[in-house]
């Protein structure tokens, strides 16, 4: 199989990318959506509270109409055309050709048609109110299934990315490190301080042996390692703690740095022969 070239530089790790991203877009889906119908709630909220607001407004219109219409029939002594009883505001003429009649019913007139031309504007607000609150209902209801779809998809994206992953990992991720690990462990290890004498190769006096092809020994120091072999093959732990014992009383060093020394002499490889050296 000839995949082409892939945005990750394995296999497994785009799955692993791909089923973030559909984690990701999941939840830009699902929380731009939640936004949208809090916006819509907010809409309506507003919407309402203009209704209510035009709604009182010709309420009280209506009950001026009253009152100026009651006063104007009651000047003219005339029946009120416009009763106050009369939920419907139709009114009745009571025209009877004086020229005062015919000017209180013109503005009766008058008053009850801005009084409907506003009616019919909320009556249109009402139904425009309707009509998003609709929208709102369907809108809730789609939500409530995409946000069971988009819940789902996110759920295996975290799967297939959570198996992208292992997979890397398994095959990718493990046989390098197992790799890592064991040219670590060809890797031939390096004391700090000779295994035979305990001096630090620190110190610029002190070098290290040499094997027989000329190579550097890793843990014996000249004095005690040349050309692959030890350059006394007979000397014993005794002799060596005798030895370091005289050198560090000709340099005047206390009795427990003294006791501490020697006794790390026989923690060293050639003497301990219990310990690998790592
Ligand atoms: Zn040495």
């Amino acid at each position: 199989m000839n995949l082409p070239s892939l945005p990750s530089d394995s296999l497994y790790k785009f799955i692993s990318f791909f089923g973030m991203s559909l984690v990701l877009i999941s939840m830009y889906f699902l929380f731009s959506e939640e936004r949208m119908i809090d916006q819509k709630v907010l809409d309506l909220n507003s919407q309402n509270r203009q209704i209510d607001k035009k709604d009182s407004l010709t309420w009280k219109e209506a009950r001026a109409i009253q009152t100026q219409t009651e006063f104007l029939s009651k000047r003219l002594g005339i029946a009120n055309p416009f009763s106050a009883t009369d939920t419907s505001y139709s009114w009745k003429m009571t025209y009877k050709g004086s020229k005062e009649e015919e000017l209180l019913s013109d503005t009766i007139r008058a008053l009850v048609q801005k009084f409907n031309e506003k009616e019919s504007q909320i009556a249109q607000m009402r139904v425009d109110s309707r009509v998003n609150e609709y929208i709102f209902d369907e809108l809730q209801k789609n939500y409530s299934k995409d946000q069971i779809i988009f819940s789902v998809l996110a759920f295996i994206g975290i799967l297939i990315s959570m198996g992208g992953f292992r997979a890397w990992y398994i095959n990718i991720q493990q046989p390098t490190d197992r790799r890592t690990k064991s040219e670590a462990l060809l890797l031939p290890p390096i004391a700090s301080r000779c295994q035979s004498c305990g001096k630090k190769f620190e110190h610029y006096t002190v070098k290290r042996g040499t094997e027989s092809d000329g190579h550097q020994n890793n843990f014996f120091c000249s004095e005690c390692y040349d050309k692959g072999q030890f350059v006394e093959p007979e000397v014993t732990l005794a002799i060596m703690e005798t030895r370091l014992d005289a050198e560090l009383e000709k340099e005047r060093y206390r009795k427990y740095m003294k006791k501490r020394m020697i006794g790390e002499l026989k923690t060293l490889q050639r003497w301990n022969t219990e310990r690998k050296y790592e």
